[in-house]
């Protein structure tokens, strides 16, 4: 069977990846395992801007896509951007077979807050499921609460659920 993999992009606490496994499973309905080796996302990494563009972590993580995955989802704690906008949360390549996503703009430090690991994997949890929903064909849904439903600051992400609306449900299972 068809494994969704999760590769760390960078330095990432590997219980923090383990521990995303098996919620993505119960969502998501598919085997989940870690990679157990690392991307270092240097290549990636803009000067200027000090942050690491995530469309070509994209296209490297495409030469490790292996027959057995089903996709492959990065997880990374660096600060990701795509030229046009100011940051992103995580980018997906459209119908797959490549996501990334990362933690960097996901914890309560960033903002001057005091640190919050369960708010971050719960936030985290439903940017990983977001992106894998993009390369699963799945746009951005209207539904707010749904887990597809589009956000550019944390407080959208703490308002959506970290599971799929019936609609976008039945578009990926029918
Ligand atoms: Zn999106
Ligand atoms: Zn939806």
């Amino acid at each position: 069977m068809k494994t969704l993999r999760l590769l760390p992009i960078g330095n990432v606490d590997d219980r923090f990846l383990k521990d995303l496994c098996p919620v993505v499973e119960e969502v998501l309905r598919v085997p989940c395992k870690v990679i157990p080796t690392h991307l270092d996302p240097e290549f990636a990494f803009h000067g200027e801007r000090q942050q690491y563009h995530s469309s070509d972590i994209l296209r490297r993580m495409q030469t490790l896509v292996t027959p057995d995955s089903w996709r492959v989802l990065g997880v990374g704690m660096v600060d990701l951007y795509i030229p046009i906008l100011t940051f992103v949360f995580g980018e997906a390549q459209m119908g797959g077979p490549c996501a990334v996503v990362s933690g960097h703009r996901l914890r309560q430090e960033f903002y001057g807050l005091t640190s919050d690991r369960k708010l971050l994997r719960q936030r985290m949890i439903k940017e990983a499921i977001h992106e894998v929903g993009h390369t699963l064909d799945l746009t951005h849904c209207d539904d707010y609460r749904c887990v597809m439903a589009s956000s550019h600051a944390v407080e959208w992400i703490d308002l959506k659920d970290s599971s799929l609306c019936t609609t976008c449900r039945t578009a990926i299972m029918p």
